[in-house]
């Protein structure tokens, strides 16, 4: 429903007003932008990509499942079992499309099995950096391309969590040297994986000694310091920053707990109930990335990541050549 706010209906048009929006002479019907915005990308629907980091084991197909309330990754232990470690990182990508209140997402889990498996782990980022690559040059191919789509298909990485093992010492080469290289083109959520194997103590100590690791080496996590757009945006992120890295519980088992069914793992001191506050961090995960910063997610995307990625291919090819309809095997003519 419209509310109608008239300010001072009885002036008459053109009388002593100076353009100023407080004396707006009868409703106009500006808000309803947001309205039509709602309608549009209700119909339009939306693209969101996730990619999963962390070797294996370290529940990272559950945990998305969880996040997700289905079966969204495969592979998971729910799924038929063990599966073998390739022997390099492969990339998977997998597509849902997920529908809540009449609102579309399609939602792409992109796994990145072997990764952190091998023995020498060297270099082990390359493919990841190549696909997430591959995608911002697939969306500035459709962008230079003369006959362009009106909506470009989005199948660039919103997102890429990163699981670190819940050792209680402290990070690994490897998770250093993967979150360096990448955190400069995409945007790196560290979590800290299976916190239920760890105490109150212990996970709050491993948190603090984590956060510190990441900030000697420099390492930007999402969302970083200098985005923020206000002060307002600021204390929001800073309180986020500061309760970062997540440490989070997965599964897709069922418990009783006072008379409700609830997602739990049954452990030494009972059962830890997923999205409980107070047993660990998953349901501030939840809200973190998908109900507070699920835009502001791809919008850093496109505007930071995309951007760098974009300048920097224009510039080295001194300025991209149009791809004509022709040349491309995607027309959409
Ligand atoms: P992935 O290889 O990283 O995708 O790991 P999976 O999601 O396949 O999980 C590997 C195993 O760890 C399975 O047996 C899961 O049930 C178990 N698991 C997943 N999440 C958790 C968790 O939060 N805590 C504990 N203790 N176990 C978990
Ligand atoms: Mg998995």
């Amino acid at each position: 429903k419209v509310k109608i706010c008239r300010s001072a209906p009885e002036q008459v048009p053109g009388l002593g007003h100076s353009g100023s929006g407080s004396t707006l002479l009868g409703y106009i019907g500006i808000d309803t932008i947001i309205e039509q915005m709602r309608k549009k990308t209700m119909k339009a629907g939306f693209d969101f990509n996730i990619m999963i980091v962390g070797h294996s084991g370290l529940g990272k197909s559950t945990l998305v499942n969880t996040l997700f309330k289905s079966q969204v990754s495969r592979w998971s232990s729910g799924w038929g079992g063990e599966h073998k470690i390739p022997k390099t990182v492969e990339i998977k990508a997998v597509s849902h499309v997920i529908e809540e209140g009449g609102v579309k997402m399609k939602l792409t889990v992109i796994d990145t099995p072997g990764f952190g498996d091998q023995i020498n782990n060297e270099n082990c980022w390359d493919p990841i950096s190549k696909y997430i690559n591959e995608q911002y040059e697939k969306f500035l191919k459709e962008e230079v391309n003369i006959a362009r789509k009106k909506r470009i298909p989005d199948t660039r990485v919103h997102c890429c969590l990163y699981f670190i093992s819940p050792t209680g010492h402290s990070l690994r080469q490897l998770d250093i040297e993967f979150m360096k290289h990448l955190s400069r083109v995409v945007n790196i959520i560290p979590v800290i994986a299976k916190s239920d194997t760890m105490t109150p103590d212990e996970k709050n100590e491993f948190k603090h000694r984590v956060r510190k690791e990441l900030e000697t080496h420099g390492i930007e996590y999402y969302p970083q310091n200098e985005f923020d757009d206000d002060m307002e945006d600021k204390n929001e992120n800073d309180k986020i920053r500061e309760a970062m890295p997540f440490a989070v519980v997965g599964s897709d088992k069922e418990f009783q707990v006072n008379g409700k069914r609830v997602l739990g793992r049954k452990t030494a001191w009972g059962v830890v109930e997923v999205e409980n506050p107070n047993h660990c961090e998953f349901a501030l995960l939840r809200d973190f990335l998908i109900r507070s910063h699920l835009q502001d997610l791809k919008e850093v995307t496109h505007n930071i990541h995309y951007e760098t990625y974009r300048a920097r291919r224009l510039n080295d090819n001194g300025g991209l050549h149009p791809i004509s309809a022709n040349n491309t095997q995607e027309s959409n003519l």
